[in-house]
């Protein structure tokens, strides 16, 4: 496998934000994983499909892996081990070819398993990911060790994984375990997600940027209390589509994105004195002076 220098990772995110990585390499299967992971480069940083993260302006120092290990296996009528660079829309499809129901309410999320597991994302019933996971292996960077860990003993929470508070933990594939279900009845209920969040949920953002507060919904408080739709600063705007997605029109720095953030959150706390927790990830340094 390649190991390639200062490479932009922009191209590697749906903001299409973010500076180079000092190494980058984008393993495709788990012995490339594992010789990466195992390299000498240091720090590492994982991504998956770049759906929820804010990289730097500056870049990610050490080796950047970009996880493209795909893979589906069906251990039994209901249950699947997955690599952790699989696409989530394709695990959906292919769990309902098999008849598999319950990963239907994550459509139109375009992130990879591994980003699923370590962002505990929620889908439209109200569930979140970890409700399908059995268990979790994992590279320890620390150890240079394989570990599996069954779901139960793991702490989860809404868009709260306890992968956010160890990084050196990499996951690397997980079991999860669907309903059987109706295929026609599954497809029919993906068409209908998509279609309603496509035209709202601009694929040019990183999803949701904060996590609801409790019984509300952050769209809702900076596009009625607020009325920020459509607020910008350099080419980040707040979707005028979904006031909780801040959106790249073109040449957006992860400075001005991070500008808007900082300022709906100054609003909300002067205003409506609510402090809004980001859903999204920040990858790199923001304290450096923008070049
Ligand atoms: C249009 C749109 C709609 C969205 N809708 C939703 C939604 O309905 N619900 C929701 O919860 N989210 C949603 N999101 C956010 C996002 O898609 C999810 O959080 C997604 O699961 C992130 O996966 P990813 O592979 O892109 O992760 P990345 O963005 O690449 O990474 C996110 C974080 O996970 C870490 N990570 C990734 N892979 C691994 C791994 N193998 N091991 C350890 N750490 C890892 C990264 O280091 C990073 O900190 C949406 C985003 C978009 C753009």
């Amino acid at each position: 496998m390649e190991f390639l220098k200062n490479v932009s990772l922009a191209p590697h995110t749906t903001l299409k934000i973010g500076g180079p990585a000092e190494y980058f390499c984008q393993p495709t299967t788990s012995n490339d994983l594992l010789e990466a992971l195992q390299s000498p480069f240091k720090p590492k940083t994982i991504l998956g499909n770049g759906s929820n993260v804010l990289i730097s302006d500056h870049g990610l120092p050490g080796l950047v892996i970009k996880n493209s290990v795909f893979d589906i296996s069906f251990l039994s009528s209901n249950r699947l081990l997955v690599s952790s660079g699989t696409s989530l829309p394709l695990l959906i499809s292919q769990s309902m070819e098999k008849g598999l129901s319950g990963l239907e309410e994550f459509a139109y999320i375009p992130g990879t398993l591994g980003g699923a597991i370590y962002c505990n994302i929620h889908g439209v019933n109200k569930n979140n990911f970890d409700k399908f996971l059995v268990s979790i292996e994992v590279f320890d960077l620390s150890t240079l060790k394989i570990q599996n860990l069954p779901s139960k003993d793991l702490s989860w929470g809404y868009d709260q994984s306890e992968f956010q508070s160890k990084p050196g933990l990499v996951i690397l594939s997980a079991i999860l375990q669907l309903s059987l279900g109706n295929r026609s009845q599954s497809q029919n209920l993906v068409k209908k997600i998509t279609d309603e969040k496509s035209p709202k949920q601009s694929i040019n953002s990183a999803g949701s940027v904060f996590k609801n507060p409790p019984g509300d919904s952050a769209g809702r408080i900076i596009d009625q209390e607020l009325k920020l739709k459509g607020f910008r600063i350099g080419d980040a705007q707040i979707s005028k589509k979904h006031a909780n997605f801040i959106v790249n029109l073109d040449h957006a720095t992860a400075a001005d994105y991070l500008s808007v953030i900082r300022h709906i959150q100054s609003e909300t706390l002067s205003k409506l004195n609510l402090d809004l927790v980001p859903e999204i990830q920040f990858l790199g340094d923001f304290s450096l002076p923008t070049k």
